[in-house]
Parts: structure tokens; C-alpha cells; sequence
């Protein structure tokens, strides 16, 4: 079995942000040789989530409004975390978009399902950030 890790970095210019990286992925497979097996990626950050969705620039505003609704970042002072730190909303935010997905791999490619794509989602950005790319296989 071959294995393959990588870290992929960001530094996002504001707070929130979702980032397509299914391209940076598809990069590391290429570079992984591996044709059958399954990629993790994860959030290395639990402020920052890895998720499955589609690329639709509608549906990501959709996001932002539901995750502000669920839980919002202003005013700071409603969360009890939020003593030395400001970014208790971003923890939720993130627990509830997820830490990590798995794509199968077949043929050398993602097994994906319609429309999928692997998106970064930076929830307290403005700092740099990692993403975990984990490859097993053969
Ligand atoms: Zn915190």
C-alpha cells in the first residue's frame, strides 16, 4: 500500500471564506501515483471547516446567511468563550459544516457524484491556516 501526505496553506483576507480546493487536491493525487485507494482532507484548525458541495455562488451566500443565523459572530460578548478570543461563532460555524470529507479514488481520479467539489470554509480567517491531504492506496 502507498501512502502520501501533504499540508495545503491559506491565508485567507477576511473572516469567512469558502475556497474551492479540488484543484489542490487533484494536484496531490496526480503526485500521489495512487489509481485506487481514498483521500482524506481535513481541517487542521477547529476554526475552519473541509466540506462537499457544489460550486454555486448562490448556494454560498446561502451558507453564510444560514451559519450567521445559526450562529452569529456579533455581538461577541453572547458567548462564553469569547473572553480573550472573538471567535466563538466560528467554532460552531465549524462544527456544523465539518472537519473532514473522504473521496474514494478510482481510475486515478475522484469518485465524485454530481457536482461535487471539495470546498476550504475559513471561518476566522486573516492568518495562515492548513488543510491536511491524506492519500492511502495503491
Ligand atoms: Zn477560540
Amino acid at each position: 500500500m502507498k501512502s502520501y501526505r501533504k499540508e495545503l496553506w491559506f491565508d485567507v483576507p477576511k473572516r469567512r471564506m469558502f475556497i474551492n480546493i479540488t484543484p489542490q487536491v487533484n494536484e496531490c493525487l496526480k503526485e500521489s501515483g495512487i489509481k485506487e485507494g481514498l483521500v482524506l482532507v481535513n481541517a487542521m484548525h477547529i476554526t475552519a471547516s473541509v466540506f462537499i458541495n457544489d460550486d454555486e455562488s448562490g448556494l454560498h451566500g446561502d451558507f453564510e446567511r444560514w451559519l450567521e443565523k445559526l450562529a452569529p459572530e456579533k455581538p461577541y460578548s453572547q458567548y462564553a468563550h469569547n473572553g480573550y478570543e472573538d471567535n466563538a461563532d466560528a467554532h460552531l460555524k465549524r462544527t456544523i459544516m465539518g472537519r473532514e470529507v473522504v473521496v474514494a479514488v478510482t481510475n486515478g481520479k475522484l469518485d465524485f457524484g454530481p457536482w461535487e467539489q471539495i470546498f476550504y470554509g475559513e471561518f476566522d480567517g486573516m492568518r495562515r491556516k492548513r488543510v491536511l491531504v491524506k492519500i492511502i492506496g495503491e
